[in-house]
């Protein structure tokens, strides 16, 4: 099984209510994104997938968080706008673009801090 992953960075700022601590009060994160997308056959050009194919996914993908108060977007009504539901809503839409690509995405990995991540696999059958 070959694996791929590529690394993005984008700039947003949150509310996490009633939670306790710091987080409840409006601050921002440079988060960082890991994609890995796993596959057991490379093409003709010997790649499990192009990495300008998939930086370009997660790119768009992004577009829509980078430098936006998440609290305030259509994909988080209702839910708390943490890193976990970052994670979920990026894997949600890489999902749809790899689906009947034969490719699998392992998992997205978001960095809030140096220190802290969190990731989201998807639901094993
Ligand atoms: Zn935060």
């Amino acid at each position: 099984m070959y694996e791929v992953t590529i690394k993005k960075s984008f700039s947003a700022a949150h509310v996490l209510p009633e939670i306790g601590g710091k987080c409840e009060a409006l601050h921002g994160h440079n988060f960082a994104v890991e994609v890995t997308v796993a596959g057991p056959e490379l093409d003709a050009q010997g790649m499990l997938i192009d990495f300008r194919v998939l930086k370009g996914w997660l790119n768009e993908i992004l577009d829509g968080l980078d430098h936006k108060y998440l609290n305030d977007l259509e994909i988080f009504r209702g839910v708390n706008p943490s890193s976990e539901q970052v994670a979920r809503h990026i894997h949600d839409r890489l999902s749809g673009r790899l689906a009947g690509s034969g490719l699998c995405l392992q998992g997205v990995t978001v960095w809030e801090s140096d220190n802290a991540r969190v990731a989201y696999r998807g639901v094993v059958p």
